[in-house]
């Protein structure tokens, strides 16, 4: 099984990956932990290009690096790794350039539709776990932690429109996003991403 972990900057998902991935161990699951962009050496290199505030690129640019990454990531990460029967966790996968280059930037999301199915052919999660919460409690959490990205500088009214767009992929896709509301506590926002992987597990 794929599964992906979503949400806008702050919402606190990639803090979740330990707990998901020791749930999946106590199932005897041993999943591969990756994440976008990055995954791959070519990945990361190009994570750290397109994270870094000094970059300067066309939104078109910025989409196709994307997917240059990801591509890398499909075909020598994701897919071996599901052909050979192992479990898969990516901290942000396609909804990402949805709902980043998308929402955020503008970019058409048919054009993205395209690049999705020249580099997936038809590969999808399982299972989507949304981290969401309102864009001041995300940025809160932020403040502070750490040099801020390309991405997390940017106004509050894009990260807004991130949300929206994560939140309309979610609405036209529930059986594979599960929407995880990460403005409560916690050990409650665990719980929950925890049971829908538990429901998956169980299916
Ligand atoms: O998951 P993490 O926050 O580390 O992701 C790195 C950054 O890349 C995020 O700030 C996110 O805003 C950005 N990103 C993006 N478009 C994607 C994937 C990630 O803008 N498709
Ligand atoms: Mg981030």
């Amino acid at each position: 099984c794929f599964i992906t972990l979503e949400g806008i900057d702050g919402a606190g998902k990639t803090s979740h990956l330990p707990a998901i991935a020791a749930l999946l161990a106590e199932h005897g699951i041993d999943a591969l932990l990756t994440r976008e962009p990055g995954g791959t050496p070519l990945g990361e290199r190009l994570r750290a290009l397109l994270l870094d505030p000094a970059t300067q690129a066309t939104l078109d640019t910025e989409t196709l690096l994307m997917f240059a990454a990801r591509c890398e990531h499909v075909q020598t990460v994701i897919r071996p790794a599901l052909a050979s029967g192992r479990w898969v966790v990516s901290d942000r996968f396609t909804d990402a350039t949805f709902a980043f280059q998308g929402g955020g930037r503008g970019v058409d999301s048919a054009r993205i539709a395209t690049l999705e199915d020249w580099v997936q052919q038809g590969l999808q999660p399982d299972l989507t776990l949304l981290f969401d919460a309102p864009t001041e409690v995300a940025h809160a959490r932020m403040a502070g932690e750490r040099q801020l990205d390309r991405f997390e500088q940017e106004a509050a009214a894009f990260h807004q429109r991130v949300r929206a767009a994560y939140l309309a992929r979610a609405a036209a896709d529930p059986t594979r996003i599960v929407l995880i509301r990460a403005d409560q506590p916690l050990a409650q926002v665990r719980a929950d991403a925890l049971a829908a992987v538990a429901a998956l597990l169980a299916a």
